[in-house]
């Protein structure tokens, strides 16, 4: 695609015109060949749209180099295991201190062959993609029934043993919003799901994927069974094909699917924390923690969740550390298996919970930029709270009223000790057409809107690492 390109001094890409175009403008006037060369330039811009933009410094360097050297990064797998080497050496290169795997395994579950066939009324293959601890389907594939559900209030309300031996379909009507907020009462679908359908009878469940696209990605993500359920195989369809199960439901013709989802449980797999300091200058202080998730799903290379996440925060940690050596140290948490069950977060809280910690903050919903920041502060760090947020709004970035709740890799740590937690909340209005999809690659991250994190992480970062004060949440 780039064979009439070259790159010019500092990288820029230098567009050599195409042969035809010198054509067309021989023996015209100087007017025409400026117009010939204007719509030549316009038509270049207009064929040329997959050119990626490409970012500086150290956010986007580790968002770049993690999903290039690593790309997918399912939790347990050996290539989760190439990650934590990978992180190991780029956090030492550059700098920083106590740099170590925390070691962990995790139940293990691996992806196979997946594949879905509408068999009647009309023959359509799916795209579809296995959820995680789906079970595996019979050899040959599962044939059943389809049963449409518009939502889960409408499975739940099936009777008993309606199910058995067929397989459920849970539609939903998940909507893009700023603040991600339909990620909660949607996403319950994907986790809990399967599991009411398996209670119901059911051999096996698919769902619509949990996201905000139309394309013909099917969004991975986990699901979980409880301990008296026997899980079935389960997985999500995409968009556009979920459309098309729902229009065919709406018929009442009966539906039958062949399924293949060979992805199962396999016994315990290594994981692991990375950790990673800026030495405080006062040791005796609680540091202040911030995180992000190392393991990705498997489908795209992990970019926007979460590479970008650690990108931020490292970035900022190392910024901060360029004005000075901060007041209270500053820990890393680039946190294991966190799509499988958020089992990194715990691990670091019970091997951590006996240290207390300042703040805790995390960046885990994508790259784009920071427009709110919501606080969970005690009544001595109102003040605090108070500069931080004049800090931020000079960036344009307001205050909201929600109490910050961290994310999920510090949830436990919170849980456990009340620290200090300020949420830098980023625009979600694209995180879920990407979320866990194919299209989870870099050049979905604008290095504009990274830069923008990064200063606004090292404005909030600056000021929390150098506060003398006690600092604690609600
Ligand atoms: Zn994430
Ligand atoms: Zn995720």
């Amino acid at each position: 695609m780039f064979d009439t390109t070259e790159m010019g001094p500092f990288g820029i890409r230098r567009l050599s015109p195409p042969p035809a175009i010198n054509r067309q403008g021989a023996g015209l006037g100087p007017v025409w060949k400026a117009v010939t060369l204007a719509l030549l330039l316009s038509a270049t811009a207009a064929a040329d749209p997959v050119v990626a933009k490409e970012g500086t410094g150290i956010a986007w360097d580790i968002t770049a180099d993690l999903t290039t050297e690593i790309g997918a990064r399912l939790a347990g797998t050996d290539r989760e295991a190439a990650a934590r080497d990978w992180a190991v050496a780029r956090l030492k290169k550059l700098g920083f201190a106590n740099v170590r795997v925390e070691p962990f395994t995790i139940p293990g579950w691996v992806r196979g062959a997946e594949d879905a066939h509408l068999i009647h009324p009309y023959p359509h293959r799916l795209a579809i993609t296995a959820l995680g601890n789906s079970a595996p389907t019979p050899a040959g594939g599962l044939d059943g029934d389809l049963v449409y559900f518009a939502t889960l209030d409408d499975l739940k309300a099936a009777p008993a043993g309606a199910l058995a031996g067929k397989i459920a379909f849970i539609d939903h009507a998940m909507k893009p919003t700023q603040d991600g907020s339909s990620y909660g009462p949607m996403g319950v679908v994907r986790r809990l799901g399967p599991a009411i359908a398996a209670g119901k009878g059911a051999a096996a469940a698919i769902i619509r994927s949990i996201g905000t696209d139309n394309h013909r990605n099917p969004h991975a993500g986990g699901t979980s069974f409880d301990e008296g359920t026997a899980p079935i195989p389960a997985g999500a369809v995409a968009n556009p094909d979920a459309d098309l199960i729902a229009r065919i439901a709406r018929t009442g013709k009966p539906m039958r699917l062949n399924l293949v989802l060979e992805s199962k449980a396999v016994g315990p797999l290594p994981s692991g924390n990375v950790i990673a300091e800026i030495p405080g200058r006062d040791r005796s202080l609680p540091p202040v923690l911030l995180a992000c998730h190392l393991d990705s799903w498997d489908l795209g290379t992990g970019a926007i969740d979460n590479a970008a996440g650690c990108g931020i925060i490292t970035a900022a940690a190392k910024q901060v550390q360029a004005a000075g050596a901060p007041l209270r140290t500053i820990r890393l948490l680039w946190a294991g298996s966190e799509e499988v069950g958020l089992l990194g977060g715990k691990a670091y809280a019970a091997a951590h919970g006996g240290e207390p910690h300042a703040v805790a903050m995390e960046s885990d919903f994508g790259a784009d930029k920071v427009w709110r920041v919501h606080f969970n502060v005690g009544p001595d760090n109102v003040a605090l709270a108070d500069r931080i947020a004049a800090a931020l709004a000079r960036m344009g970035i307001h205050r909201g009223n929600d109490r910050a709740t961290g994310g999920p890799d510090v949830r436990a740590i919170i849980d456990r000790q009340k620290p200090a937690v300020i949420d830098l909340k980023q625009d979600g209005t694209r995180y879920f057409d990407l979320h866990h999809t194919p299209d989870d690659t870099l050049d979905k991250v604008d290095p504009a809107h990274l830069d923008q994190n990064v200063a606004a992480w090292t404005a909030v970062v600056g000021i929390v690492a150098n506060e003398p004060g006690p600092m604690a949440g609600n």
